[in-house]
C-alpha cells in the first residue's frame, strides 16, 4: 500500500538547499519527484515523470514561460534539480497541432528549444506535459492503477473504484499521440482530477506541484481499497513448495541457464555476450507458476510496453521441469530456448515493416525471462543492473495480472503491433547501446586475495570495465571495511565472500554465492598468496607447509572449482595466476615462497592444457614486488619489508628505490601495472594461453623461457 509522504517540514528544509541554485518552485518539484521515485507501487526504475510551467528571466529581463520536465533516464527516488531539463513551453504547447513527428524530430525540438543549457533531453512525456494546460503534473505507472485499466471493460472499472472526475484513455505511442489524446480529453471534459491511460500508467495535474502529488495518492489509495474489498484469494501456495528448494535448485542450474540464454556475440575472441541473471523466487510467485490459472497468467501479454527493450515481448515456459536429472534438464531447456527462438523470429517478420529503422540481425532470439514452476522466474539482462529491472518488471506483472484474476477480472493485454513498436523503436533501443570503454561489461569475475595490495588493483580494474566482481578473502573487519568501501562505489557490481583458499568447502561457497549472485562465473584471477623470508637450512617446517597450502592447495582448489563451473555453463572463461618474478628468477632466503609459487605456476600451465577444449584460457602475471596499493599494505611487505629495510639500512622509500633500479628499465611496479596485464589477457587481445607476462620493469633473469 502506498501512503502520501509529503512533510511540510521535510519540503522546507529541501526548498531552502536548494532554492538559492534553481529558485523555490523547481526545488519543491523535485522534492514531490524523490516521494514519487521512492515508491516502487508507483514508479519503479524510472516508470513516470513530473513537471512545473513557470517563468524564467532571460539577461534582458524578458519573461519566458518555461516547462521544467525530468530528464530522461533521471532516477526519481534520488533527483535533484539538475535532473529537470528547461525548456520553452510557449513553442512546445504549438507542437500540438502538427501532424507526425519522428522520434529524431521530437528530440531535435527538444534540443532547439532549451531554455536553460543542458546535456540532457527530457522524459519521452514531455509533449504531454507540455500539452496538459496546468501548472504541476504527476505523471506514474502504478500497479493497483494498472490491475483496473488493464481488464476487460477497464473504464466502468476505473469509474467504478476512483470515481466520476477520472478519465481514461486508449493506449497511445508515448510522445505525440499520447500527449495530444490527454490534452484533447481534458479540453472536451472540464473537471476532471486525473487520467488514466490504459496499459500505461496515471497523469494527475494541479495548481501546484503538491496538489498534483497529493491528487495521485488519493487515486492511488482509491484503487488499492477498490483491489482490496473485491479479491478473494484463488491462488494458492503449494505447502510442499519451499522458496529454500527453489533456491537449491537455481543454484544448481543458472550456470547452465546462463550458457544457454548468453548470446552469440560474432567476435571469434569472445564468442559470447555476458549475461547477467537474477531469480524471482518467493512464496507467491511459486504459487502463481504452479497454479492452474498460473500458466496463462504468466504468459500473457506484457503490462506496459516500457521495458521490453530489456525484457521482450514474452518469457519463456518451460513446462514440467525435470530437476532430478541435470542432463535430461539441460537438453529440455535448450530445446525450450530454440523454440522460443523461432516465435520470436517469427514475431519480428510479422511487423518489421512497422518501423524503418527496424533492424532483424541487430537482436538475438534468446528469453529474457524463463519461468520453471517448482523454481521461479530466471531474470537475464546484459548487466547485474539491467537483471534487476527484469526481475522487479516481472514481479510487478504477476502482482498485477493475479489482482485482476483475484478481483473476477479478465485480463487484457495490448495489442502485439504495439508491444512490437515500442520493442524496437530507435529511441528504445538506443538506451541499450553498450559503453565501449566498459569492456568486461556483464561479465562475472571472482577474486581470492581481493583485500590485499595487488588483489584489490585488480578489482577496481575489472569494475571500472564493467565487470560484476565477487571479492573474497579472510574474514575479519579489514575484509568487512574494504568490501562495505567498494559497495559504496559499484553498489550491485560487488559481491562479497569470505573465503580461505586451503578449505575445499569455502571455495566452493564462494564460487556458489557468486552463481547465486549474478547467475555464473567468466573470470577468475588466483590472487591469494603467502610470502615467507628463510634460508632452506634454518627453514621451519610447519611454515613451509603453510606456504604449500595456500600457494599450492589453495591455486589448485580454485583452478579445479572454476573448472567445474566453467564446463557446465558452456561459455569458455577465463583463469589468470598472479605468478611472481621468483618462478624464473628464485632469490636466496626466498626458497619456501619461490619453490610453492612454482608449483602454482606449474598448475596453471597444466589447467591451459586440460580446459582448452572448453575454449577457457589460462594464463600468468609475473610481477616484481608490490608493496602497496593505495593505503593497502601487501601481504609481501610486512613479510618482507621490515627484514629487508633492516638488513640493507634503508627506509620504506629507499627500499621501493632499490626494487626499482634493479629492474632495467628503472620503473616502480605498481597493482595498476600488474591488473593491466590481467586485464590484457581477460579481454582476449591476442590468442594466448598457458602464457605469462613479467610486470617487472624487466629482470633479464626473469623472463619466461
Ligand atoms: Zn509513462
Amino acid at each position: 500500500m502506498v501512503s502520501n509522504s509529503w512533510i511540510e517540514a521535510d519540503a522546507d528544509a529541501f526548498v531552502k538547499t536548494w532554492s538559492p541554485r534553481c529558485g523555490a518552485d523547481v526545488a519543491l518539484l523535485a522534492y514531490a519527484t524523490r516521494l514519487v521515485g521512492s515508491e516502487p507501487d508507483l514508479a519503479m526504475h524510472g516508470g513516470g515523470n513530473t513537471s512545473l510551467k513557470t517563468t524564467i528571466r532571460t539577461l534582458t529581463g524578458e519573461e519566458r514561460s518555461a516547462l521544467f520536465v525530468k530528464a530522461s533516464g533521471a532516477a526519481m527516488g534520488t533527483i535533484d534539480p539538475s535532473g529537470f531539463v528547461c525548456l520553452d513551453h510557449l513553442y512546445l504547447k504549438k507542437l500540438r497541432t502538427v501532424d507526425s513527428l519522428t522520434d529524431e524530430m521530437m528530440a531535435d525540438e527538444f534540443r532547439i528549444h532549451l531554455l536553460l543549457p543542458g546535456d540532457s533531453l527530457p522524459s519521452i512525456e514531455t509533449l504531454m506535459h507540455a500539452f496538459v494546460d496546468r501548472t504541476a503534473v504527476v505523471h506514474t505507472h502504478p500497479s493497483a492503477i494498472l490491475a483496473l485499466s488493464n481488464r476487460d471493460s477497464g473504464e466502468e472499472t476505473i469509474a467504478r473504484a476512483l470515481g466520476s472526475d477520472v478519465g481514461m484513455v486508449p493506449y497511445a505511442n508515448a510522445g505525440l499521440s499520447l500527449g495530444r489524446a490527454v490534452a484533447d480529453l481534458l479540453d472536451t471534459q472540464k473537471g476532471m482530477r486525473g487520467i488514466v491511460v490504459c496499459h500505461h500508467g496515471l497523469i494527475t495535474y494541479g495548481t501546484s506541484i503538491k496538489q498534483a502529488y497529493d491528487n495521485t495518492m488519493e487515486m492511488v489509495n482509491r484503487a488499492e481499497e477498490y483491489i482490496r474489498n473485491n479479491r478473494r484469494r484463488l491462488i494458492h501456495i503449494d505447502k510442499d513448495l519451499s522458496v529454500e528448494t527453489a533456491q537449491a535448485r537455481y543454484a544448481r542450474l543458472a550456470p547452465v541457464l546462463r550458457g544457454l540464454l548468453s548470446p552469440a556475440s560474432g567476435d571469434p575472441d569472445s564468442p559470447h555476450l555476458a549475461m547477467s541473471l537474477v531469480p524471482l523466487i518467493t512464496p507467491d510467485v511459486l504459487g502463481l507458476l504452479d497454479s492452474n490459472p498460473g500458466r496463462g497468467i504468466a504468459l500473457s501479454q506484457p503490462l506496459t510496453p516500457d521495458y521490453l527493450v530489456r525484457m521482450k515481448s514474452h518469457p519463456l515456459f518451460v513446462d514440467n521441469p525435470n530437476y532430478d536429472d541435470g542432463k535430461i534438464l539441460r537438453e529440455q531447456l535448450a530445446r525450450d530456448i530454440a523454440a522460443f527462438s523461432d516465435r520470436y523470429e517469427a514475431y519480428g517478420k510479422r511487423y518489421a515493416s512497422r518501423l524503418p529503422e527496424f533492424n532483424a540481425a541487430g537482436f538475438d532470439l534468446l528469453p529474457r525471462v524463463v519461468l520453471l514452476p517448482g523454481l521461479g522466474a530466471v531474470c537475464a539482462g546484459r548487466d547485474i543492473d539491467m537483471a534487476m529491472v527484469v526481475r522487479d518488471i516481472t514481479n510487478q506483472a504477476f502482482t498485477v495480472k493475479r489482482a485482476i484474476y483475484e478481483t473476477g477480472g479478465t485480463y487484457h493485454g495490448l495489442a502485439e503491433e504495439h508491444l512490437f513498436d515500442m520493442e524496437f523503436r530507435g529511441f528504445q533501443v538506443a538506451k541499450m547501446e553498450s559503453d565501449p570503454a566498459r569492456r568486461l561489461r556483464g561479465k562475472i569475475a571472482l577474486v581470492t586475495g581481493s583485500a590485499g595490495a595487488i588483489g584489490s588493483g585488480i578489482c577496481e580494474a575489472l569494475l571500472s570495465e564493467g565487470c560484476n566482481v565477487t571479492v573474497t578473502d579472510l574474514p575479519g573487519e579489514s575484509f568487512d571495511a574494504y568490501a562495505d568501501a567498494l559497495r559504496a562505489r559499484y553498489a550491485n557490481c560487488i559481491l562479497a565472500a569470505p573465503l580461505d583458499v586451503t578449505d575445499p568447502a569455502s571455495v566452493a561457497a564462494a564460487f556458489q554465492k557468486t552463481v547465486e549472485a549474478f547467475g555464473g562465473i567468466d573470470i577468475v584471477v588466483a590472487n591469494a598468496g603467502l610470502a615467507h623470508v628463510s634460508s632452506l637450512a634454518d627453514m621451519n617446517l610447519d611454515a613451509f607447509r603453510k606456504l604449500e597450502r595456500v600457494n599450492i592447495e589453495g591455486t589448485l582448489l580454485v583452478t579445479a572449482e572454476a573448472g567445474r563451473l566453467f564446463r557446465l555453463q558452456n561459455t569458455g572463461g577465463d583463469i589468470v595466476l598472479v605468478s611472481t618474478k621468483n618462478v624464473f628468477s628464485p632469490g636466496a632466503q626466498f626458497g619456501a615462497y619461490s619453490a610453492t609459487k612454482a608449483a602454482a605456476h606449474q598448475i596453471g600451465r597444466i589447467a591451459s592444457l586440460e580446459f582448452a577444449d572448453m575454449g577457457v584460457r589460462v594464463n600468468m602475471v609475473a610481477p616484481d614486488a608490490v608493496f602497496s596499493h593505495g593505503s593497502t599494505k601487501s601481504g609481501l611487505w610486512k613479510e618482507v619489508g621490515p627484514g629487508r629495510m633492516k638488513s640493507r639500512g634503508l627506509d620504506e622509500k629507499g627500499l621501493e628505490e632499490y626494487y626499482r633500479t634493479r629492474n632495467l628499465l628503472k620503473a616502480k611496479v605498481t597493482a595498476q601495472h600488474v591488473a593491466r596485464a590481467v586485464l590484457f589477457f581477460v579481454t582476449h587481445q591476442t590468442p594466448t594461453t598457458g602464457a605469462t607476462i613479467p610486470v617487472d620493469g624487466g629482470l633479464p633473469d626473469a623472463t619466461p623461457r
